[in-house]
């Protein structure tokens, strides 16, 4: 029957995963997969999760189905720490949002919601380059995937004007994805007084914001802080789609925890769109899992697991800065002409390193360090007692 089912390219990231298990030196390191790691190397479970599953279980819930969109206290308190809770849409009650599998699932919900329903544009123009799912995600939700400027290669930064010319240069009323704070995969992140410019741009263009927001106060520790670009266009008037994931700021990963929202002109047009949430979600995946959404929701809503939470989710963005110093330092250290800087201005959970793929493969195969050929590195996989070694083999393969 599948005789004619050709067979497709490996997943880059598993693939990594695959040579990194293959190779025996104790020295090796694997920075390819987006998973925080704890200061020993080791898949970290929230304290404070581990508390909020204590307090589910002892619960006795039953196991019936949730409503299509989900547990409505997880989604409710999920939009307050995105929006906040002063947010003009939430108080007016013109937020339509439903629970979803995750980020990924809530991009998917986003892509068909638009792809049906926005009535301006079948083109979604994503950041060059961007997390590699948005590409096939929002191809498969039937929309037609195109790129705007985003990294500059020679300062291993932004690039800003390049990012406004293009949004200037789309045709008026694009869907344009923007990553919230923690730019996967290059680690840079527009500067505030640059998120008001691309908002008035936006604005000006009447353009559409699709928000993705997987690493809320992974950035910098703060979700307040994390929260601002997401805050700034809705202050704005920006009617927007959010995606936020709790994947890594609960580390939540495989309960696949997440929200879809979209913020409506009033009350009526939340109900309309409410209704259409359901109507897509229906055939998709009938209800939401339940278990993850009832710890979140706990870690939202009770005051002492929350403050818990959220001291845990600052001691994760502060490690992942630690490091970051660390292997700035001792490149400076070991005496490398090349300019690091930006491993240290860099945020969230990846650096780009801005190094070659040959550069990036001499590092897999001479020095047992693995990350994608894009030159970007899991900052999280990096402890002490890995850094050295990761410095040393960054130097060696950069010194001409
Ligand atoms: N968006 C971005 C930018 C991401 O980096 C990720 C996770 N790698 C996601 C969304 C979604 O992840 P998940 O489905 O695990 O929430």
């Amino acid at each position: 029957v599948w005789a004619k089912v050709p067979a497709g390219p490996p997943d880059p990231i598993l693939g990594i995963t695959e040579a990194f298990k293959k190779d025996t030196s104790p020295q090796k390191i694997n920075l390819g997969v987006g998973a925080y790691r704890d200061a020993d190397g080791k898949p970290y479970v929230l304290p404070s999760v581990l508390a909020a599953e204590d307090k589910v279980i002892s619960e006795r819930n039953d196991k019936e189905y949730l409503p299509i969109t989900g547990l409505g206290a997880f989604t409710q308190a999920a939009a307050v720490l995105a929006y906040g809770a002063d947010s003009k849409p939430l108080t007016e009650g013109r937020v339509a949002i439903t629970q979803s599998l995750s980020g990924t699932g809530a991009l998917r919900i986003a892509g068909a919601f638009l792809a049906r329903h926005y009535p301006h544009a079948k083109e979604i123009y994503v950041p060059s380059p961007t997390w590699g799912n948005h590409i096939p995600i929002f191809r498969d939700s039937g929309l037609e995937v195109k790129t705007y400027s985003y990294y500059d290669k020679k300062t291993v930064g932004l690039d800003f004007e390049g990012l406004k010319k293009d949004l200037q240069a789309m045709p008026d009323k694009s869907i344009v994805l923007l990553h919230a704070c923690a730019h996967n995969p290059t680690g840079i992140d527009p500067t505030e007084a640059q998120w008001r410019e691309i908002s008035s741009v936006i604005k000006s263009k009447g353009h559409f914001p699709l928000i993705d927001n997987a690493y809320l106060g992974f950035a910098s520790g703060s979700v307040d802080k994390d929260a601002f670009a997401l805050r700034h266009f809705v202050e704005e008037g920006h009617q927007l789609i959010l995606c936020q994931s709790f994947a890594k700021n609960m580390g939540l990963y495989g309960e696949r925890v997440g929200t879809f929202s979209v913020v409506c002109a009033d009350k009526e047009e939340k109900a309309r769109v409410d209704s259409q949430i359901k109507i897509l979600v229906r055939p998709m995946y009938s209800n939401p899992p339940v278990h993850g959404a009832r710890v979140a929701s706990t870690l939202l809503t009770d005051e002492k697991l929350n403050a818990q939470w959220l001291s845990e989710v600052k001691g994760m963005a502060d490690r992942i800065i630690g490091m970051r110093s660390t292997l700035f330092d001792l490149l400076q250290e070991l005496g490398s002409k090349k300019n690091w800087g930006h491993i240290k201005n860099q945020i969230g959970m990846f650096a780009y390193l801005g190094i070659s793929p040959e550069q990036v493969d001499r590092l897999a195969q001479e020095h047992h360090v693995y990350l994608t050929r894009d030159g970007r590195i899991s900052v999280a996989g990096i402890t002490n007692h890995n850094v050295r070694h990761l410095a040393e083999s960054l130097h060696e393969v950069t010194k001409n």
